[in-house]
């Protein structure tokens, strides 16, 4: 079996609470772009990654985030589904970027 690399559609969410750096809060963000893709290697393991324009609904300061969520590594949410936990890197003007791990319940649906 060879890798195998496919781009997924797309289907923007709706505004999400998303930590920005010029408000420095978590604030409602529109996703006005996103490219998807999964790859699927040899040994069977998947990498699904989303890039993602995103723009400040408060102080409109667009920047870049990117999320991925490798398979394998399950986590329960609170409705007792069972999901690939998704981490988020941001990008902005002030610092490189900030990357954490979003819980089972944020990770829910991002790759659906
Ligand atoms: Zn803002």
């Amino acid at each position: 079996m060879k890798t195998t690399k496919e781009v997924l559609k797309t289907n923007l969410p709706a505004v999400q609470l998303i930590h920005c750096d010029s408000c420095e809060k978590s604030t409602g963000h529109k996703v006005v772009a996103s490219h998807e893709a999964r790859t699927v290697f040899e040994n069977d393991d998947r990498l699904e990654i989303a890039m993602q324009i995103i723009r400040c609904e408060t102080c409109e300061t667009v920047s870049f985030r990117e999320l991925y969520a490798s398979r394998g590594f399950h986590e329960e949410n609170s409705k007792g589904v069972w999901v690939d936990p998704v981490t988020e890197r941001l990008y902005s003007r002030t610092e490189i970027a900030t990357t954490r791990r979003l819980s089972a319940d944020e990770s829910t649906g991002i790759f659906d």
